[in-house]
């Protein structure tokens, strides 16, 4: 059996953490069927405990974007091993990551590493509230910034596969300071400051979304809530967890030239280990404790290995002037390519793309917002998650994610996942 030893294995893990797994998309529950569990990665694949080997899509969720295991990154990690894992002190790595990044990204000028996107986003939507001295925030809905209290509420991603985007534990004192738009509606946005002036202390937006599959702004909608924020005095937060370093190496800051006040980062940022963080111009991160009144802190933030794998990865995405043009190509190649033989085969969908990220939804001509991204075929796509998983591609397991092309994706990889596609 395909599958025999990751079953096993699921098994085991059903008794000892809650769903057998350590987050919950990984259990496949939306999909169904066994969660495959990987033993290794390497370059663009991977090979689960039973020995199949995958072309992976998922790329642990954006962080892999040169592939898996890159032999430089690797090497940095091997060099930091030796001299230590951790030191709860400030080190000069912390201060050349802070500066690489604030001097390659548009707009920012401090940047605090936490160590992970909810992290990140949980953070700087305190900052902005510190900051402006106002309580509410405009979330979108079908946006995930994590899984702090604030932001589950209409969440994309597991949340939304889950069919449970308003999460229990979330207290209503919380939730009504969470004020909900759709997304690419701008008009809902103006209603919403209207309704609540001199309250909003910001909007969070994913400014490419990733986490109702990927949907796209439309008609100038981040520039509009641009102009909003500073009529209003309110920030706008790009949540670039996903995007940043992806889309572009300004992430979409630099792509859709919009300037947000506050930026989250993971991810990528991390090359792999788990690291996240926020970024803002000085008069605002000036707010921050130790320096600011907005406390935030972290026991492993700023982590040596982590720093290590992440400014490798930085430097390596930087130095290579053809980085995103060729993600990009890929993953036009995949869209254009996959759309032709599902359209071959007279199975409608739509495909949605930007940069390196996209996402195939069934029986839909347009996803524009998250009650788009519900009205799609999850059937269809369920019964397609599984063709592909049998045939070696890995995919999101949810209409709901979006694929994240890495750069050891190339020629082979690309046919062999369109040959995956053709016997569909
Ligand atoms: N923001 C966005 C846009 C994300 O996609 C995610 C995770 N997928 C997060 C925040 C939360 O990041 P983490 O899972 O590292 O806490």
């Amino acid at each position: 059996m395909r599958y025999q030893r990751s079953s096993a294995l699921f098994d085991e893990a059903y008794q000892y953490i809650p769903g057998g797994v350590n987050s919950p998309v990984r259990a496949f529950k939306s999909v169904g069927g066994v969660p495959v569990f990987m033993k290794s990665a390497k370059g663009a694949y991977l090979t689960d405990a039973d020995d199949n080997v995958y072309v992976d899509y998922i790329n642990s969720w954006g962080p892999a974007i040169l592939g898996h295991t890159h032999p430089e990154v690797l090497e940095e990690l091997k060099i930091q091993a030796e001299k230590g894992f951790s030191f709860g002190a400030p080190t000069e790595l912390e201060t050349e990551i802070a500066k690489f990044i604030t001097e390659n990204v548009p707009n920012i000028d401090q940047i605090r590493m936490v160590s992970s996107g909810t992290e990140a986003c949980m953070s700087a939507v305190r900052l902005a509230r510190g900051f402006t001295g106002r309580d509410k925030i405009v979330k979108f809905e079908g946006c995930y910034h994590g899984h702090s209290d604030s932001f589950l509420i209409k969440a994309g991603s597991g949340a939304a596969t889950f069919g449970n985007p308003n999460s229990p534990g979330v207290t209503a004192g919380t939730a009504k300071d969470t004020l909900l738009a759709r997304y690419n509606d701008f008009e809902q946005v103006e209603e919403l400051f209207k309704q609540n002036p001199g309250e909003i202390a910001g909007i969070i937006i994913e400014p490419v979304a990733g986490n109702m599959g990927c949907v796209l702004p439309e008609n100038d909608f981040l520039q509009k809530l641009r102009i909003l924020c500073d009529e209003n005095g309110s920030l706008l937060i790009f949540d670039e967890v996903m995007t940043g370093f992806r889309l572009a190496f300004g992430g979409a800051q630099e792509l859709f030239n919009v300037k947000a006040d506050l930026v989250t980062y993971g991810k990528v940022i991390g090359g792999g280990l788990p690291v996240g963080a926020f970024a803002g111009r000085n008069e605002i991160m000036d707010h921050l404790a130790p320096k600011g009144g907005v406390y935030q802190a972290g026991t492993l933030s700023g982590n040596p290995l982590a720093m290590r794998a992440g400014l490798k990865t930085l430097q390596l995405i930087k130095n290579d002037f053809e980085f995103f043009n060729r993600l990009e190509e890929t993953t036009e190649v995949l869209d254009i390519e996959i759309g032709k033989i599902l359209t071959e085969k007279g199975i409608h969908h739509t495909i949605n793309r930007k940069g390196s990220m996209m996402s195939v939804f069934f029986d839909t001509d347009k996803v524009s917002d998250f009650d788009d991204a519900q009205k799609a075929n999850h059937y269809t796509f369920n019964k397609f998650f599984h063709h592909m998983l049998e045939n070696g591609i890995y995919l999101p397991p949810s209409g709901y994610e979006t694929y994240f092309i890495s750069d050891a994706i190339r020629d082979e990889e690309i046919n062999m996942t369109l040959d995956a596609v053709r016997t569909f």
